[in-house]
């Protein structure tokens, strides 16, 4: 590969956007208030992808930085009931398109805590009939009767965390399961019921060289998932594998050779009917997430849990990623303050929706940011859009405009350009192209939004 790529991520990127203070205005304490949940009641939307966080975990994966806990399943039934708490509070008559219960590890829940949480949902909100329903699933935590039981509650997707399918990479990243258990869980899946499966799986990780990456993506594709979403491996400065290599016992990611693999991966998957249609997914036709496609398409969606953020009405959200304050809130009736609550600016706003939009294969339509937002990006953004061509970063197809091959593998040095100008990680970001990580967006769940 090329020039050396500077590591800053996507993680990095968005939370540089959602801290500029100057531009984001904090709600006063006058706006409508649930009881215990002081989130403003959501009044107006009539339609939301519902997320529901659960933060528990066998052991603690060593790259880890989402908010998660190990040891703590004995808070598990008083987490439900609180997060039916917070469901019955938030709960204003919205249509729910789409839920996707995400963690940590969800299918740490017995059925029964499922059945018990999707019933209030249901009598709660109101269900699209066809409504996507995910459940994250790490090898190791479910069998087949599990699955079938999950499967009889109406989740019709299963989004299992494989992340590699080599002993040796599973080891290193200290996931609690081997390659043969992970293999095991697609036949399980099926047999369960399950006809919309993804796959979760990371590249950039030490001691994974390109030949090992190249066999887990033939043993994946061989296995035939539904969906895979590739993830770059990022490590926050506080987990296990930062120490490890800071220490010198293991080498540091190379960046050049997860380029490398994302360029593999973005070859390989097409040819056997997996369609990239997001930076970092691949579908067979017509199974795209369509929860995850919220966040892409910056629509609203609703986020129930400890460290769980919510988009509404051009606001940004967060509750409590300390799972103590958040279960204490409820046992003790006492009021639960976001952790924050921000208006996004119009100008904002349309970088959001021109960078998320982006980030799809698709690309982004200038006529629906002009309905939206009552802007001509060729006026606003003609100079950046011409240069971004001329480097073979962008392509413009009729009227729309789309990342090339190289402007995925390089996404910041497309994405700072459409930041408001006075943005202070621009430069920074102009310096750094990378092949950037993207677990789904957007990062509510994640330990490094906190
Ligand atoms: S990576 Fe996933 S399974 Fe591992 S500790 Fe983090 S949330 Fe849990």
């Amino acid at each position: 590969m090329g020039e050396p790529r500077t590591k800053v991520t996507f993680g990095e990127f968005w939370r540089s956007v959602r801290h500029r203070k100057k531009r984001y205005t904090h709600v006063a304490s006058a706006i409508i208030e649930s009881e215990v949940f002081r989130l403003p009641a959501l009044t107006t939307v009539e339609r939301i992808a519902l997320y529901l966080h659960f933060p528990f975990c066998v052991e603690r994966c060593r790259y880890c930085s989402f908010v998660s806990h190990e040891g703590r399943e004995k808070d598990i039934p008083a987490y439900i009931n609180t997060i039916k708490r917070e469901l019955a509070e938030r709960a204003h008559g919205q249509r729910v398109s789409s839920i996707y219960f995400g963690g940590g590890t969800p299918s740490l829940l017995p059925a029964g805590h499922l059945a018990d949480i999707l019933s209030t949902i249901r009598s709660c909100f109101t269900m699209d009939e066809s409504a996507e329903v995910t459940i994250e699933a790490n090898p190791g935590t479910f069998d087949g009767e599990y699955l079938k039981a999950i499967r009889a509650l109406g989740i019709n997707r299963l989004s299992i965390g494989v992340q590699s399918l080599d002993d040796g990479v599973l080891s290193l990243l200290g996931r609690i399961h081997n390659a043969a258990q992970a293999k095991e869980s697609v036949p399980i899946a099926r047999k369960a019921g399950f006809s919309n499966l993804n796959l979760d799986l990371i590249y950039g990780i030490p001691r994974q060289s390109i030949a090992v990456w190249r066999e887990t993506l033939h043993d994946t594709i061989e296995l035939g998932p539904d969906h895979i979403s590739l993830y770059s491996l990022t490590l926050e400065s506080d987990v296990p594998m930062h120490r490890m290599i800071a220490r010198g016992d293991v080498a540091a990611p190379d960046s050049d050779l997860a380029a490398d693999q994302y360029e593999l991966a973005e070859n390989l998957l097409p040819t056997h009917g997996y369609r990239h249609y997001e930076i970092s997914n691949w579908a067979r036709e017509g199974v795209e997430s369509r929860h995850n496609l919220a966040y892409w398409q910056t629509e609203p969606y609703l986020g129930i849990g400890a460290a769980a953020h919510s988009f509404i009405d051009g606001r940004r959200m967060a509750n409590t990623a300390n799972l103590d304050e958040y279960l204490n809130a409820c046992l003790q009736d006492i009021p639960l303050p976001p952790a924050f609550d921000e208006i996004i600016d119009p100008e904002t706003a349309l970088s959001e929706a021109i960078i998320m939009g982006l980030r799809l294969c698709k690309g982004i339509d200038p006529s629906e940011i002009r309905d939206r937002f009552g802007i001509d990006l060729a006026e606003r953004y003609g100079g950046e859009i011409r240069e971004l061509v001329d480097l073979g970063l962008i392509e413009r197809e009729d009227h729309i405009l789309r990342l090339t091959r190289r402007g995925r593998l390089l996404g910041n040095e497309v994405f700072w350009r459409f930041l408001p100008h006075d943005h202070e990680l621009a430069g920074a970001l102009h310096a750094s192209p990378v092949p950037l990580e993207s677990p789904s967006y957007p990062p509510f769940s994640k330990g490094d939004w906190e």
